[in-house]
């Protein structure tokens, strides 16, 4: 429905997009604006008065009046730009003072992205309060009895009230004007990150009454590199800066600055002032389809999710009927991550991981899902390529689990994992060659597999240990375990290399000093590699390397 308006797609026609809850594609109207501010009027804002400075001037603030606009802000003062939603959490988190809180807790949704957590473990030290967590359900919903369990955490000794809109990774929505409505009667701070809500749903900062909602420009069909903060005037004005000067100031002495008025006290430096013109044209396009959108949207998630719930053993976390358009799934019997490259393969872009809420994938006993995002331009036919996509690639993985142990016998088991997987034809082999590699790992046993042993930064769990010159290793992916018992394999045959029974010194410097990343380049093997899994091969290379001297 609105694909065509969006050029990207024009050049990648056979891209299926479902990662927008990461980051949308730009609109048409913004990608014209973007350019068009640098091919006409490119000069700064707020500083000069000659022609093209003063319709820079005129565009950036016209783009001020947009946002307000479309989240129904009074005044077009009280919307500051920012870098994204991570800056205007951060401006807020940096800028309050003692004054402004009254209370000793900060209470935080289970479910928030790391940039609603994080600037908040610095106010509790700053200040002296208490974190505490709203929890969800066991599979990460939120229902009236989740509801009724937070409205009795909502008291008094409440300081500040930081929680998303609509989760990012679980896709909930949640009662913020009913939760604000009870925070403004007790005097809590309330900061609500509106990210994933700002592109899919009308929103009307009056109505919620919230006292701060911050969302990015590039989850909303706009730039990256911008994003917004809105705050209730009397907050803007008690909130202090913390992005100091040019730009922000009235008067400036060697000694002491007076600063402006919000919104730009809040706008110290140069602006991105390309990405704001840009991001007013994405909430113009937002002002006049927001309904549309919503209704598209719904019907493209009601129909992946009736596919969905057809296939066996899949697991959706999350509110799954009152939910916006993320999907976010685990499997029974596979690691997601495994799952990912052959998605990948076939042009599937989702994204697997802990999408930036790791507090919450621990709660949810998981190490990560793979999260399905839709927006105003996905189609059917995205959905059902990715279902046809999704089931292919749960037949290889199962395939996996039942079938290899006949190909094992099939395959010349002289040749080393290496040398398998390099002479695999092909990705689809290459990635069978892997799984099979996975079974070849000595198994780390549990006992093992404590802090001491852990391996930190990849997309799965992952611990490596060295006994007596025996390297084990283990990690839930099978992709991850294939790679790692090449690895292994590498750095056991160094280790005997110089021909003694108990490895000598020579020995253990090979295999301490050899480049095993650049012998995962040779055997072809870095398309496995996000770069989340990239850092997390490089962490159990070091490992390797570390254990071996
Ligand atoms: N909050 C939510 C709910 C998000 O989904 C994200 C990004 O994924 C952020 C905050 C941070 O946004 P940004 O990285 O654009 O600052």
């Amino acid at each position: 429905m609105f694909k065509d308006q969006f050029p990207f797609f024009n050049n990648k026609p056979e891209q299926v997009y479902l990662d927008s809850a990461a980051t949308t594609q730009k609109h048409a109207s913004v990608v014209a604006a973007v350019n068009d501010y640098h091919l006409h009027h490119n000069a700064t804002v707020h500083r000069s008065a000659y022609q093209i400075a003063n319709q820079a001037t005129a565009l950036y603030e016209s783009s001020r009046n947009s946002v307000a606009k479309l989240i129904s802000a009074k005044s077009s003062a009280q919307i500051v730009f920012s870098s994204g939603a991570t800056e205007s959490i951060n401006t807020i988190a940096n800028g309050l003072h003692k004054t402004m809180l009254c209370g000793s807790k900060i209470l935080i949704l289970a479910s928030e992205h790391h940039a609603n957590l994080i600037p908040w473990q610095k106010v509790a030290s700053r200040f002296n309060l208490k974190i505490e967590i709203v929890k969800l359900s066991a599979d990460g919903c939120f229902t009236q009895n989740e509801f009724d369990q937070f409205s009795k955490q909502l008291t008094a000794d409440v300081a500040i009230l930081a929680m998303a809109h609509v989760s990012n990774a679980l896709g909930n929505i949640y009662p913020v004007k009913e939760v604000c409505n009870t925070a403004n009667n007790l005097q809590i701070l309330t900061v609500i990150d509106g990210t994933q809500a700002i592109a899919h749903m009308p929103v009307n900062v009056e109505d919620i009454g919230c006292d701060f909602y911050v969302f990015s420009g590039h989850k909303m069909y706009g730039p990256t590199g911008v994003g917004v903060l809105y705050g209730k005037s009397e907050h803007l004005e008690n909130l202090a800066p913390f992005k100091l000067g040019g730009e922000m100031i009235t008067q400036v002495s060697y000694t002491h600055a007076e600063f402006q008025p919000a919104p730009l006290k809040f706008e110290g430096g140069t602006p991105n002032v390309a990405g704001v013109i840009g991001l007013g044209k994405a909430c113009e396009f937002l002002l006049n389809n927001i309904v549309s959108i919503q209704q598209h949207e719904k019907e493209c998630y009601t129909a992946l999710l009736e596919q969905l719930e057809k296939v066996s053993g899949l697991r959706i976390l999350g509110n799954v009927r009152d939910s916006i358009g993320v999907v976010s799934i685990v499997l029974d019997k596979h690691n997601i991550s495994d799952l990912a490259p052959l998605l990948y393969q076939k042009h599937i872009a989702v994204r697997v991981g802990h999408h930036c809420a790791m507090p919450l994938m621990d709660f949810l006993q998981v190490a990560g899902t793979l999260r399905v995002s839709l927006a105003c331009y996905t189609t059917m036919g995205d959905l059902d390529n990715f279902m046809r996509s999704l089931q292919l690639s749960l037949t290889v993985l199962d395939e996996g689990e039942s079938g290899l142990d006949e190909q094992k016998d099939s395959v010349n088991e002289l040749l080393p994992l290496a040398q398998k997987i390099k002479s695999a034809n092909g990705w689809d082999n290459q990635y069978r060659q892997l799984l099979l590699a996975s079974k070849s790992l000595k198994i780390m046993p549990v006992e093992l597999r404590i802090p001491d042993n852990a391996v930190f930064g990849c997309e799965s769990d992952l611990w490596i240990s060295v006994q007596q010159n025996q390297l084990s290793a283990y990690s839930q992916s099978k992709i991850i375990r294939g790679i790692l018992a090449v690895l292994i394999e590498k750095a056991t045959e160094l280790l005997r290399s110089e021909g003694s029974k108990n490895a000598d010194d020579a020995a253990h410097n090979a295999a301490a000093e050899f480049d095993y990343f650049d012998y995962l380049t040779t055997l072809k093997l870095t398309p496995y590699f996000s770069a989340g899994r990239r850092d997390g091969l490089q962490n159990a290379v070091c490992a390797i390397k570390q254990k071996l001297r």
